[in-house]
């Protein structure tokens, strides 16, 4: 059995106490939220935090307010919506005005995990999951026997060695999702506080995979105005039931009456250690209607971003060639398909 290493818990009530105490010794403390990533990660010995400090006790991070504008805004300042860092997915699965105003929020946010790690687990903490690699979800002493990886306790990529750079997946099934949505992020410290898009949250290195400092707690999520937006989200995985995303698709857009695009965003996940926006896509798809020709020539482009691995499931050429059924699916998604049989056989991998 993997055990946890010893560590100090603390346990804030407010925001303010949090980043103080995190604020003591960031290099050497771990915030968790639900923990469904971070205490596996630490019996793994993948993380060796002296000090947690817990957020399931602040209060004031568990809320969706609607209304939105900018972070810290009041409910008063826009149409749109703020979840707060440590709301559960099930609460946030559950939230109707939210799944009617974003219905791709609600398909990623679903489809992460099971129904008892989504009780658990928190949309701060989905938007900070450890990127993930075969070399290094692994036991400690699966680990010590390849001599470890340059991500932790070792020196070399195994994916590719002459690599500078770690290169494991970024997973989390909602970051693509609100990068597509347009949303942003605060970031709190004992020093002040910062806004950010979701886009600018990341950076394509396994390692350093978010730009958040050490010392700054993800406090929540700002969601804009979703008013004349239609959004998607598909995720390949092996299992229907419940796995982690090898390659994925969000998708956004804004329509006028007659059925064109007036803005649109399409972003690719789980193919990099970040989600890649498909800048080339997301041009070939404004201005025009979503005819089959236009949504093939958008798919092609988000096909030319994904640049997959060999460090996650499945090969990774039919990965990339799956970006490709997964953005053309999502675009007919938004012209307003039924696309329920293929959800289906995409659950079976036969897409
Ligand atoms: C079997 C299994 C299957 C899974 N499948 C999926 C999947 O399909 N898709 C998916 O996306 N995830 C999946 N996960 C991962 C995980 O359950 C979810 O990503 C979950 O949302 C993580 O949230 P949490 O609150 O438990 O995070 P935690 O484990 O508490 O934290 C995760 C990371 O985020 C940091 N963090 C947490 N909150 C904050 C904050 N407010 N500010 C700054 N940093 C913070 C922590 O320090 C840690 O590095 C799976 C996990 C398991 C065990
Ligand atoms: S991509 Fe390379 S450095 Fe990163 S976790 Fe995998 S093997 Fe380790």
């Amino acid at each position: 059995m993997m055990r946890l290493p010893p560590f100090r818990y603390r346990a804030p009530r407010t925001v303010r106490d949090a980043a103080l105490w995190l604020g003591e010794s960031p290099a050497e403390t771990m915030i968790v939220a639900g923990g469904t990533d971070a205490l596996p990660n630490m019996k793994r010995r993948q993380q060796e935090p002296r000090t947690i400090i817990g957020l399931r006790a602040i209060e004031e991070l568990r809320r969706i307010v609607p209304g939105a504008g900018s972070a810290g805004g009041g409910a008063e300042s826009g149409a749109g919506h703020r979840i707060g860092a440590g709301v559960t997915l099930t609460t946030l699965v559950r939230d109707e005005p939210l799944r009617a105003a974003a219905p791709g929020l609600w398909q990623a946010a679903v489809q992460v995990a099971t129904p008892h790690l989504r009780n658990m687990g928190t949309i701060g903490g989905n938007l900070c999951l450890d990127t993930r690699c075969t070399y290094y979800d692994q036991s400690y002493e699966w680990r010590k026997a390849i001599d470890f990886c340059m991500k932790k306790d070792g020196r070399t990529c195994w994916v590719a060695t002459s690599s500078p750079r770690c290169l494991a997946v970024s997973s989390t099934d909602t970051a693509p999702m609100l990068q597509a949505l347009g949303a942003r992020v605060r970031l709190v410290s004992a020093a002040g506080e910062r806004e950010l898009d979701v886009a600018d949250l990341y950076q394509n290195d396994g390692m350093h995979y978010v730009t958040r400092r050490p010392d700054e707690i993800l406090t929540e999520v700002v969601l804009p105005d979703q008013t004349g937006w239609r959004s998607t989200y598909w995720k390949l995985r092996r299992r229907g039931s419940f796995d982690f995303p090898v390659a994925a698709v969000a998708a956004a857009a804004q329509f006028d009456g007659d059925g064109r695009v007036l803005a649109a965003r399409l972003v690719v996940g789980a193919v990099a250690s970040r989600p890649l926006a498909a800048i080339k896509a997301e041009t070939l798809l404004v201005g025009e209607a979503l005819t089959d020709e236009r949504i093939a020539a958008a798919a092609q482009a988000a096909y030319e971003v994904a640049k997959p691995m060999d460090n996650t499931d499945f090969d990774l050429v039919w990965r990339k060639k799956m970006v490709t059924a997964l953005a053309e699916h999502a675009l007919r998604e938004l012209r307003g398909d039924d696309v329920r049989a293929a959800r289906v056989r995409l659950a079976r991998q036969v897409i």
